[in-house]
């Protein structure tokens, strides 16, 4: 079902107008419908508030593959938490094989993850911990 704007929305986006914001040509990689700059310069889309800036296509196919990543990745950690709870009521069971393809598709999750986000960010994230590993 394909949902057009609804009242509501289209009276949020009316008082954005009202309020001094402008209508860009891009959209809510969300929802599709125009974002709006505020007077502050914040880009917002009137269902979402706050969204990520779009530069051009490409950003928004990142976009889309980040959200869908972030996804598998609280998959993956679910399954694995699974693996562990399995493993205490059968002790016999091949858990190390299980662990090892869970862990190596989480570590290659992470690592698009990196490569997707912006590596403007980095200064924004907190070195909360810090791994020793050291990889060629
Ligand atoms: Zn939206």
């Amino acid at each position: 079902m394909e949902r057009r704007s609804s009242p509501e929305v289209v009276r949020r986006m009316a008082d954005l107008l009202r309020a001094g914001a402008a209508m860009l040509s891009e959209r809510c990689p969300l929802c599709g419908l125009p974002l709006f700059r505020l007077k502050s310069g914040e880009i917002v889309c009137p269902v979402h508030g706050r969204v990520y800036i779009v530069r051009d296509e490409s950003e928004v196919s990142k976009v889309t593959v980040q959200g869908v990543l972030e996804e598998l990745e609280k998959f993956v950690a679910h399954r694995i938490s699974e693996v562990i709870q399995n493993a205490e009521r059968s002790p016999g069971s091949d858990v190390a094989e299980a662990l090892r393809s869970w862990l190596d598709i989480l570590e290659r999750t992470e690592r698009i993850l990196n490569m997707v986000t912006s590596p403007k960010r980095e200064e924004e994230r907190k070195e909360t911990n810090k791994k020793s590993s050291s990889g060629g």
